[in-house]
């Protein structure tokens, strides 16, 4: 059984640079009952989490380790308000948004998450859990979120589905065969300097493993690359005209795996 405590306890063991206070994630849609009763357990579970990590000794392997807390509410702002207040109370070095991306239409996911990162401290972290594609990434910075994760780069790179600023491709085609192209011609990571698609296809189509570690290395230099930008739009503030700009080489949306 995974209570509050043994997940503080196993991601002590872990030494994650960031670990995660156990929440309660609804379905979407949810009911505002079932919405609220998440919020309060995650709340309960939050305040226990925060007692654990407050008597026990700091993790081994990372003394550095720090633990956020993670809002929930689902898609009712009054109760992602107070949920986020009875958090910040509570004060954790950081705030995720949980319960999003779990279905919901991506404008819906904005509203949520713009809203509920406006309740939390400017001076933490804000993480908004499971998202996203790379033409959303600017969506959420734009809402006021500083930290994202989600599988998408590297489940895609494993199925040899692999993001350029031209648009997605998919490796194994037949198009590849011959291609002596990297990946992306734009792009710097060592795989794009070193490989062309013609080898990486070979790769997939031989289901040797080397295919998925050089195909996950560069949708995540991609991803990393994406949000570098950003942090550099941001510094000379024109994060307005770069947006135009992301949506071309991010290929309009097209991506196959939710
Ligand atoms: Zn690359």
């Amino acid at each position: 059984m995974l209570t509050p405590e043994k997940a503080i306890e196993v991601q002590r063991a872990l030494g994650s640079d960031i670990g995660m206070a156990l929440d309660e994630c609804i379905e979407y849609p949810g009911t505002r009952e079932r919405a609220a009763s998440a919020a309060g357990r995650t709340l309960a579970w939050a305040r226990r989490s925060k007692k654990e990590i407050e008597t026990r000794a700091p993790s081994d392997t990372n003394p550095q380790q720090v633990f956020f807390a993670i809002v929930q509410g689902g898609t009712f702002q009054d109760l992602r308000r107070e949920n986020a207040a009875e958090l910040v109370a509570l004060d954790f070095p950081g705030y995720a948004i949980g319960g999003l991306a779990v279905g919901e239409p991506h404008e819906l996911s904005c509203e949520i998450a713009g809203e509920t990162a406006a309740c939390l401290p400017p001076d933490r972290p804000r993480y908004l859990m499971g998202v996203g594609k790379p033409e959303q990434l600017l969506d959420y910075v734009r809402c006021g979120i500083d930290m994202m994760d989600c599988v998408l780069p590297t489940r895609n790179a494993r199925n040899g589905y692999l993001y350029t600023r031209r648009g997605p491709l998919h490796i194994k085609n037949a198009e590849f065969i011959d291609d002596p192209r990297p990946i992306d011609e734009t792009c710097a990571c060592v795989v794009c300097r070193r490989y062309s698609r013609a080898y990486l296809c070979h790769l997939f189509r031989a289901n040797e493993i080397l295919g998925a570690i050089l195909n996950t290395h560069h949708n995540l230099y991609f991803f990393l690359d994406i949000m570098k930008a950003i942090r550099e739009a941001i510094a000379f503030g024109n994060l307005s005209r770069f947006s135009s700009e992301l949506q071309a080489r991010s290929g309009s949306g097209s991506s196959i795996v939710e």
